[in-house]
């Protein structure tokens, strides 16, 4: 049976598509937006988490660890994510839970069993299932599979995507997707390239062919104060998107929730400090983008 690699699974959201919605997160992404709420999603393989206010510097995980990846440091450890096989068994010996693994190899068949413990509230929400990530388009064929049982079963389908990807994998998994959830963050290349890694032209083509396709879309932008929030920027992304033909779009405000993952993850965080939007602001822009005649599903 098709394997993938999951690094969560969250029940009862309401943020992720219409009605109460389990979110399946699977690894791996093109982008670096440094503003991610997940970059422990980044690295395509399942990778060391060390939450340092839980570690209570005991040692076992050092004693044990075969390659040194992990090493005394004071009070707590330093970690050598270069090191080793990448076979994580020996964090399970952490006694705190300071130290674990992002990402779990597993079947269609195990997700499957945790989808389908929340079908009563699919049902009575018009909910169902998204899947997230990352990005999620980059485990094409385990994700393929995952959207077809879930089809065949009748529960709702939503990929959540940073539209970065060839767009042949967009043309085959499009008939199992009844939402896309995609995110459009600058129409400026450069401006893209900067914030992200890389250039947003394939992201407004594949944009583009969806809604030739006629797959049901919803574009979002996450709005970066100094990066993509002026009122300019976001009448650029509408223009396009009316272009397109797309009725559906909205902002999500910055938000400074995931900053203390980076830490976690060994990734540098660039964002710190950045203050989030005044609420009247926010409130400026839904109204700007709901009175050009866009709806957010
Ligand atoms: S085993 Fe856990 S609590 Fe002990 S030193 Fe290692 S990370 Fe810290």
């Amino acid at each position: 049976m098709m394997r993938g690699n999951v690094f969560d699974i969250q029940r009862y959201s309401i943020h992720d598509g219409e009605g109460i919605r389990t979110v399946v997160f699977l690894k791996g992404c093109p982008l670096r937006c440094r503003w991610c709420a997940n970059p422990e999603s980044w690295e395509p393989d399942s990778s060391l988490f060390y939450v340092r206010s839980r570690c209570i510097g005991c040692g076992t995980c050092t004693a044990v660890c075969p390659d040194h990846e992990a090493e005394k440091d004071g009070d707590h450890i330093r970690l050598h994510r270069e090191r080793g096989t990448k076979d994580y068994a020996w964090t399970q010996a952490c006694p705190t839970g300071a130290l674990c693994v992002k990402g779990e190899r597993m079947d269609v068949r195990e997700v499957m069993e945790e989808i389908r413990k929340d079908r009563v509230f699919y049902e009575h929400s018009h909910g169902g299932v998204t899947f997230s990530g990352g990005e999620p388009l980059m485990q094409k064929e385990f994700l393929l599979e995952l959207l077809k049982t879930c089809r065949a079963e009748g529960i709702h389908t939503a990929v959540e995507t940073t539209g970065f990807v060839n767009t042949e994998v967009l043309r085959e998994v499009m008939p199992y997707v009844e939402l896309f959830l995609y995110d459009v963050k600058a129409m400026d290349p450069e401006v893209h390239r900067k914030w992200t890694g890389q250039s947003n032209e394939i992201i407004l083509e594949n944009l583009r062919f969806l809604a030739e396709a006629g797959a049901g879309i919803m574009v979002r932008t996450p709005m970066i104060p100094g990066v993509n929030d002026r009122e300019e920027d976001i009448r650029q992304i509408m223009e396009y998107l009316k272009a397109c033909g797309i009725r559906n779009y909205a902002v999500l405000p910055f938000h400074q929730y995931g900053s203390g993952k980076y830490e976690s993850a060994g990734i540098p965080y660039e964002l710190a400090g950045l203050p989030v939007h005044e609420e009247s602001y926010v409130q400026k822009i839904q109204g700007m983008i709901a009175a050009e005649g866009f709806q957010a599903i």
